[in-house]
């Protein structure tokens, strides 16, 4: 079975083909991160006009590095939603551009879902597991009890983690993307400051980041005012102290409560070490297996969304070729409600 998979959510055009679900033939990311860094974040039309340029270039490309074409492929996954809908609209008018031209058969799927499904690049999947999703536009946390069923157990009431390195970034005249540069200096600063934890000890898997990221602007103003200097590497050791230190408390609970046998940890803040370090200690000696993509595989690319087709594929789930990009897709039960069997 092999899945070409398309994903144009944000700011990342990427296409891969996946072979049973489980391996990369091909994974090609076309990043646009030099045209959005001297506006220090995503801009919509930028990213639109990348993604129409790049597109069949990148499909060359995936296609050749997998040493197949469009007559191999038994499917095309597109990325439907959520994200910026004039880039989720290019996906997805290529996928059905190519779906009709070559008669295949087209699955929509939601992009958080491939960011959970990285994992099974990795790993099969053994249920139930938990997943940490912590990403630029998402911070939940997600219980399945089979394939394709989402349980969001708690998500964030404002900012989302990855929003909130990236502001806090911003605050600190780091570059865009701001979260890798918080998680390289974190490593050489120390938690000078205690900011708070929200919602640690209250009985929800909830999260908020906004009251953190107003505490960091406020340390670093009051500081201005009084001329004095904070170095900037302990102001991001002491920010990210509060952020890992919420998500993965929360995490250890659920992972308790639900007695889970795995913890996947997807999205782009997967990719930061503090929190990779923090979990692996947390979860050393409990009977729970913890995964984390490599980096490459907690930002955005095709090959999670292909990962998470095989299995809408296998269970007969199809799209028509009226299917539209949805910035606002909801995830839960994603794969078992909303999409349409053949
Ligand atoms: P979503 O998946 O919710 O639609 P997105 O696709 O924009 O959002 P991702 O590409 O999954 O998000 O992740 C990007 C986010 O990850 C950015 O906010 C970025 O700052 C953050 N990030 C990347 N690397 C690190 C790191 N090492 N430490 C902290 N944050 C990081
Ligand atoms: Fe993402
Ligand atoms: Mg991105």
């Amino acid at each position: 079975q092999l899945i070409l998979a398309i994903e144009t959510s944000c700011d990342e055009t990427a296409m891969a083909v996946i072979k049973n679900g489980r391996e990369i033939l091909s994974n090609v990311v076309a990043s646009q991160i030099e045209s959005h860094k001297r506006f220090g974040g995503v801009v919509p039309e930028i990213a639109s006009r990348h993604h129409i340029e790049q597109i069949t270039v990148v499909l060359e490309e995936t296609l050749k590095q997998a040493n197949i074409t469009m007559e191999d492929v038994d499917a095309i996954a597109v990325t439907e939603g959520p994200g910026l809908v004039g880039a989720l609209l290019i996906g997805v008018s290529a996928a059905k551009a190519l779906a009709f031209a070559h008669q295949k058969p087209l699955i929509g799927i939601h992009h958080i879902a491939g960011h959970i499904y990285a994992n099974r690049l990795i790993k099969e999947f053994e249920f139930p597991l938990l997943s940490l999703v912590v990403s630029g536009g998402h911070t939940e946390l997600i219980l399945m009890n089979e394939h394709g069923q989402f349980d969001v157990i708690g998500e964030t009431r404002d900012d989302a983690a990855g929003e909130a390195y990236d502001k806090v970034a911003k605050t600190l005249k780091l570059p865009y993307p701001g979260g890798p540069q918080i998680d390289r200096l974190a490593q050489d600063g120390e938690e000078v400051f205690q900011f708070t934890r929200a919602l640690i000890n209250e009985d929800t898997y909830d999260f908020s980041f906004s009251g953190l990221k107003t505490a960091v602007m406020n340390t670093l103003h009051n500081a201005e005012q009084r001329e004095e200097e904070i170095s900037p590497e302990d102001m991001a050791a002491s920010f990210q102290a509060s952020v890992v230190d919420v998500l993965v408390t929360k995490t250890y609970r659920a992972v308790k409560e639900f007695g889970v046998k795995q913890l996947m940890v997807a999205g782009g803040v997967a990719a930061n070490q503090g929190l990779r370090r923090a979990l692996d200690k947390k979860f050393a000696e409990e009977d729970v297996e913890v995964l984390i993509p490599p980096l490459h595989l907690c930002t955005d690319n095709a090959a999670m969304i292909g990962a998470a087709a095989s299995i809408a594929y296998e269970e007969g789930h199809r799209a028509e070729l009226d299917l539209n990009a949805n910035p606002s897709l909801r995830l839960e039960k994603y794969m078992k409600r909303s999409v349409r069997k053949s």
